[in-house]
């Protein structure tokens, strides 16, 4: 599959100028689920978990966000604060 996610979240460690993100894979879970779940639950866990319903856009966000220069190492080896 070739997918294009566009972002425009600037401080995250996978964006791009262009507004492109660069990561891998990416999680998209409801507001509360990233509010309920630790930094650690994310893509690499997706297979595992229970699909929610949001109902609109503004209650969805994206769990793989990494801020620039964040200090907790993830699985792919970038660095994401704890
Ligand atoms: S990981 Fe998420 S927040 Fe970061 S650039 Fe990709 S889509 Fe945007």
């Amino acid at each position: 599959m070739n997918q294009h996610i566009h972002c425009i979240i600037k401080d995250c460690h996978y964006w791009q100028q262009g507004n492109k993100c660069t990561a891998n894979e990416i999680l998209v879970a409801t507001d509360e689920f990233g509010a309920k779940y630790p930094e650690e639950m994310d893509a690499h866990m997706a297979a595992q978990l229970t699909p929610e319903s949001a109902g609109n856009c503004t209650t969805t966000c994206c769990k793989s966000f990494m801020p620039n220069g964040s200090n907790y190492k993830t699985l792919d080896g970038i660095k994401k604060m704890k």
